[in-house]
């Protein structure tokens, strides 16, 4: 890690502000050097490790342009212990039958409500308290430094939020708040996971199970015997703040993630194999915009054919290594960015 003298700074201001970047990039050296604390593998598919060249690669992408856009998928999310859909042999549908709740289905039956919000109740615990991995601080750090404009997800796991970005749209909305379908009225999950206990006080809620939206599997009779709270606004139902399968994402929401590819300078696509057309939009949108494009990701996506570079691997194996490389760039670039 480089040291700085007060001596040789000057100011004390700017001494203020490099303690404050040093103890910082310190925090997050640990991170990286310890990232087996940070990555949970079980649901991680497997990968060949990255290849120097690969990283060389990406560390020029990455160096070249000022302003990413950075778009994550579930990729992302595996090392902090959350299960993908579609990944070989360790996904949600590698290793069961499940398949996601559709949007029309929920509107349509109590019943599936009720299933959806029993299995729903009982991760919770589990499912809220994942913490972010060394993928997330990295892209928090480099939203720090002005590197990284824009961070679109399809998760609903709030781990960048949790990582402390700021720059993040929700593409496909959070878990961690619930809307009415009848009225705009909104609670966070965490208040009708309370409602939930006091409704359902013979249910304990806790598994070691999980999946990408925080479901788990119940029987029969103890989903029957779930009991679901209406909006206490105005009697409506309760949903997640999720776009289900069989939903659209907002107008506006695709209208603000249009806007952040076509005003920044690069695509940087993490953790995803664009399956959903909601995401695979936003490469055609910087295909349009004639943006460079880099997908880190293990396995095929559904852009592959049509960007600039593909890097296969694990985001939590590649990343720490272009972040390392980079260290007294960004040291560079927050004095510049801070008129020092
Ligand atoms: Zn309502």
């Amino acid at each position: 890690m480089t040291k700085f003298s007060r001596h040789s700074l000057g100011s004390s201001k700017f001494f203020v502000m490099i303690m404050r970047y040093t103890c910082h990039n310190a925090k997050l050296f640990t991170n990286v050097s310890s990232q087996f604390y940070f990555s949970n593998l079980t649901f991680v598919p497997k990968c060949y490790p990255v290849s120097t060249e690969d990283v060389m690669r990406l560390k020029e992408f990455v160096d070249r342009y000022h302003h990413l856009c950075v778009l994550t998928g579930a990729g992302i999310s595996t090392e902090s212990g959350i299960p993908d859909y579609r990944s070989a042999e360790v996904g949600l549908y590698a290793r069961s039958n499940h398949k996601p709740v559709l949007y029309k289905e929920f509107c349509d039956s109590e019943a599936i409500r009720r299933r959806y919000w029993a299995r729903n109740y009982i991760g919770w615990p589990r499912f809220s308290s994942l913490k972010p991995n060394i993928t997330h601080k990295i892209l928090k750090h480099l939203e720090y430094v002005g590197k990284v404009g824009c961070i679109i997800t399809q998760n609903v796991d709030n781990l960048h939020l949790k990582a402390g970005s700021k720059k993040v749209i929700e593409l496909h909305g959070t878990a961690f708040r619930v809307m009415c379908l009848n009225c705009d009225h909104k609670i966070s999950r965490h208040e009708l996971q309370r409602i939930f206990q006091k409704l359902n006080p013979s249910m304990i809620a806790t598994t070691q199970m999980i999946r990408p939206d925080g479901d788990v599997e119940l029987t029969q009779a103890q989903v029957e015997g779930f009991n679901v709270p209406a909006c206490n606004n105005c009697g409506g139902i309760l949903k997640p703040d999720i776009v289900f399968f069989g939903d659209n994402v907002l107008h506006e929401k695709v209208q603000n993630v249009k806007n952040n590819v076509e005003n920044l300078d690069a695509l940087l696509v993490l953790g995803t194999t664009l399956s959903t057309f909601s995401a695979y939009r936003i490469v055609l949108q910087a295909i349009d915009a004639k943006k460079p494009i880099a997908i880190v990701n293990i396995g095929e996506t559904r852009a592959d054919k049509c960007i600039n570079l593909k890097v296969e691997g694990r985001c939590g194996d590649i990343l720490p290594k272009i972040w390392q490389l980079n260290i007294s760039k960004d040291y560079k670039m927050i004095t510049k960015m801070n008129n020092f």
